[in-house]
């Protein structure tokens, strides 16, 4: 017995949205589900019994960070991400091969994994001098901490992610930018290919080698940037793979993608890949696009926007977003969104949020961090209800009605 596996328990009649339920070695997730990131297994400046408070199921946490620091052999000893973090939850690890790509060359921090994130194809452009290699074996990169060489094959990354233990992990791709061209997509598609299948042989490999740890379960990436006929024929070849005698356990659709096609290049995915499987759709968690993707069929999220711009003081609310060192917050004493339920809103007011902020006090990041991540985690949970309701249409529409009009206004 696995102890991993995935039940869908309703699905709306007019779209592709479904509510389910993970159930992993370390607790169920009910889906859909946005997975608070953890990148260096913190939620940055919050406890994990504040995360668990405001409804957080699950932390995401980066293979590519904790390899660099403390290393996979000391989480390995603690006895997994899990217990090592105190969270004693359900985890995911992301492969590292976004991080190796991006962070690894040292040029720029990623904010979301959409259009604007990228700008050419300096990543991994061919002929140019650039401190993340990529070739058909794996990609060999400079460390953001200390510029020390290191390599990830699809092999390292498993073991690493296998020694991490997180609940969910995923394979290793090449993670391309939409503006490489049309036929490094092809190549870069091709290596993914190739890539995953020597992922699972790893996985089963380890697995079998490791039967004493609790299973951890693996997703498959889909890449193929903004073309239909690569990000189906991906969807198809991942959803049907099967090497070493095991498939992926569910699915991660990544790679840039454009804001204004989300829901388009997801259906395309979400059409070949099978029905039954858990998706997820990584780096992505703005508001309105957790509608996308919940109505394209995904069924867990994760980004690290909501704690981002919580620490640079930007918060959510159901009218849209607002900066709290606004100097018209200074005196006023109302919550960050008299709709919301969390710690921060039902015990502290805008007034002294701003005055935290402006005063450079930590407890600033703590107290709007909690909210950010308690509005995201809660709408995806409104979500999940609706469909099991049979409102999400009205939900959707709803909330976005709201939300956009103030947000144009105040943004
Ligand atoms: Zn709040």
């Amino acid at each position: 017995m696995s102890g991993f596996s995935f039940e869908i328990s309703k699905s709306d009649s007019g779209s592709d949205a479904r509510a389910g339920v993970l159930t992993t070695p370390h607790g169920t997730v009910n889906t859909p589900a946005f997975i608070p990131v953890g990148t260096k297994a913190t939620v940055k400046s919050v406890l994990p019994e504040s995360m668990r408070e405001l409804g957080a199921q699950a932390i995401l946490s980066n293979a590519y960070h904790l390899y660099l620091q403390p290393g996979p052999e000391i989480l390995d000893s603690a006895g997994g991400l899990s217990t090592f973090m105190n969270w004693n939850g359900p985890t995911f690890t992301d492969s590292g091969g976004f991080q190796v790509l991006s962070l690894g060359v040292g040029f720029k921090k990623v904010l979301a994994m959409d259009e604007t994130t990228f700008r050419d194809d300096d990543v991994i452009a061919e002929n140019k001098e650039r401190l993340a290699h990529v070739d058909d074996d794996g990609v060999t990169f400079k460390s953001h901490l200390d510029g020390s060489m290191h390599r990830f094959t699809p092999e390292f990354s498993m073991q690493v992610q296998h020694q991490i233990g997180a609940d969910i992990m995923f394979a290793f791709d090449e993670c391309t930018t939409l503006h490489n061209t049309r036929s490094y997509q092809e190549i870069a598609l091709e290596r993914t290919r190739l890539w995953a299948i020597r992922c699972l042989d790893e996985h089963q490999r380890l697995t079998q080698a490791r039967s004493s740890k609790p299973y951890q379960a693996l997703f498959g990436v889909i890449q193929g940037a903004q073309y239909e006929d690569l990000r189906r024929q991906a969807a198809s070849t991942m959803g049907a793979m099967e090497s070493s005698g095991i498939t992926f356990d569910g699915f991660g659709i990544g790679g840039a993608l454009n804001k204004s096609e989300l829901g388009r290049i997801i259906g395309w995915v979400n059409d070949e890949l099978p029905r039954e499987k858990p998706k997820h759709l990584l780096g992505i968690g703005a508001p309105e696009d957790l509608f996308v993707g919940v109505e394209a069929g995904m069924d867990t999220f994760d980004c690290v926007l909501a704690s981002r711009i919580a620490r640079t003081s930007a918060v959510y609310t159901m009218e849209g977003r607002y900066n709290l060192t606004n100097t018209a917050y200074r005196t006023d004493f109302s919550p960050i969104d008299e709709e919301c339920d969390c710690y921060t809103c039902t015990s502290y007011t805008r007034a002294y949020l701003n005055h935290l902020f402006r005063g450079k006090e930590i407890l600033a990041a703590t107290l709007a961090t909690i909210h950010n991540e308690r509005f995201i985690v809660r709408l995806v949970d409104q979500m999940r209800a609706a469909i099991i309701n049979g409102d999400f249409a009205e939900l959707k529409e709803e909330f976005l009605g709201r939300y956009k009009h103030r947000s144009t206004h105040a943004n």
